[in-house]
């Protein structure tokens, strides 16, 4: 018997990781949020001082790094060099620079890797015990875990993403290019806005939380069924 794997992509601002941490929290599953390994590894690019421009220099670095992630849904942390780093990850320098390292195609594919292992890992074992993993970022339901017995793409209206950011803080201006401009930067690589055979669409825009909960809640029993 091996775990669930519940796959959730979608542009920012959709829901996603309050969504799949839910998820994961009521039916005892990790919650990887594969943004926090394109994040950490920016930060790390970011204390090197590395110079994006040069991809190698910055695959290097990403082959390299120290980074242990903590699945927990209740509690998600990322550790770079043993230190706590999961506000440092969210900050405006590292949304601005993140697609830089997305976008980079010698980095990315290590990332990739590193995420398909986590998952072969939590159906098996691992935090969740072998019980599966609710895991979210923008190419999981296309590129990393098309296999996942649950898939869904999350949308929602581009100002209702803002304006759900610009309630986090910041100001409307670095929302609307930390949500709209990293996504524009983005689909350079990943293709996140539409849904391929199989995954279902959730356009969360008039829906509560506890809405978008239950509709995912209700693909997962389907699929266990
Ligand atoms: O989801 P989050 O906003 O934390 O993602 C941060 C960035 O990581 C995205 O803007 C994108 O550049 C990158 N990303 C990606 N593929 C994923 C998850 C995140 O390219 N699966």
């Amino acid at each position: 018997m091996t775990g669930i794997v519940i796959a959730i992509d979608g542009p920012a601002g959709t829901g996603k990781s309050t969504v799949s941490r839910e998820v994961a929290t009521r039916l005892g599953l990790a919650y990887f949020d594969t943004g926090a390994t394109y994040r950490v590894a920016t930060l790390a690019c970011l204390t090197e001082g590395v110079d994006f421009a040069v991809t190698s220099d910055v695959a290097a670095i990403v082959a390299t790094m120290n980074v242990e992630l903590v699945l927990d849904p209740r509690n998600p942390r990322v550790m770079l060099d043993g230190e706590d780093v999961s506000r440092q990850i969210r900050t405006d320098t590292v949304a601005l620079t993140v697609s830089k390292v997305a976008t980079n195609l010698e980095a990315r594919p290590i990332l990739q890797e590193m995420q398909r292992e986590v998952i072969r890992m939590e159906r098996d074992g691992g935090m969740s015990k072998g019980r599966g993993v609710c895991v979210e970022g923008r190419d999981i339901t296309t590129v990393i875990a098309p296999e996942a017995e649950v898939r869904v793409l999350m949308t929602a209206d581009d100002e209702v993403r803002v304006a759900r950011r610009s309630d986090e803080g910041a100001d409307l201006a670095t929302v609307r290019e930390a949500v709209l401009g990293r996504d524009r930067r983005d689909s350079a690589v990943v293709s996140f806005h539409e849904a391929t055979d199989g995954v279902h669409t959730l356009d969360t825009t008039h829906l509560t939380i506890e809405e978008a909960v239950r509709a995912v809640m209700g693909l997962a029993h389907e699929a266990a069924l």
